[in-house]
């Protein structure tokens, strides 16, 4: 399924986590319906820490049809790291990095590989 459009609560979501886990990251996975990013999934046992954070993925139920990741990025920076690229790698096909301040723009999507990719918001 190709992920084309994120849903415009999805992301108010998303970077309201990146402000509320602030200064620490938060990781969460993302599903969708029709090519549209509409469902943040919570992973119990997700850590969250200063450098890095980490979704245990044997704790994933698997109905959840995940296509990719978010994660925030206290210092702003919104590219991937390389162990951001090894975490897509095994996370779907569509990964969102939310920055510091966290306002409407501060925010990319990625492909798998790390390169940049343009996903419609829609109400
Ligand atoms: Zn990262």
């Amino acid at each position: 399924m190709k992920i084309s459009a994120i849903n415009r609560n999805t992301l108010d979501l998303l970077l309201e986590m990146g402000r509320g886990s602030h200064p620490r990251e938060f990781a969460a996975l993302l599903s969708s319906n029709n090519g549209v990013i509409t469902d943040v999934n919570l992973i119990p046992g997700t850590i969250g820490g200063e450098a890095s954070a980490s979704v245990p993925f044997e704790m994933v139920p698997l109905h959840l049809g995940i296509v990719g990741s978010a994660h925030s990025h206290p210092n702003g920076v919104i590219r991937p790291s390389d162990a951001d690229i090894r975490f897509f790698a095994v996370s779907g096909s569509c990964h969102i990095i939310v920055g510091y301040p966290y306002g409407p723009d501060d925010w990319q999507s990625f492909y798998a590989d790390g390169t940049p990719v343009g996903l419609k918001v829609i109400a």
